[in-house]
């Protein structure tokens, strides 16, 4: 679940050729998504994320979490809405 984007201030110091100490900073953009799979709140980096997948019409799972099961169960509760059947038992003619 997508929560909101923040703007993170980092501050740096470098020194240049001639010894002055210049203070300088950056900004980066951040996404705060809900896990999926286990609830909890992680953030990602907004230059690593698809701007399209800032929404909630994607499920996001955490680096946790492993992503594959995750999907294989989205796929299995959305055969079962739709009454689906995957199992290799019965043979329809
Ligand atoms: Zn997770």
């Amino acid at each position: 679940m997508f929560i909101k984007e923040t703007t993170e201030i980092h501050l740096h110091q470098r020194e240049s050729k001639l010894g002055n100490v210049h203070n300088f900073k950056r900004r980066r953009s951040v996404y705060h998504f809900k896990c999926d799979c286990c609830d909890k709140e992680f953030m990602r980096d907004k230059s690593k994320v698809t701007p399209s997948r800032a929404s909630n019409n994607f499920h996001h799972v955490c680096a946790k979490c492993d992503v594959h099961k995750y999907a294989q169960q989205v796929g299995v509760n959305m055969r079962k809405i739709y009454k689906l059947d995957a199992s290799s038992i019965e043979v329809k003619i």
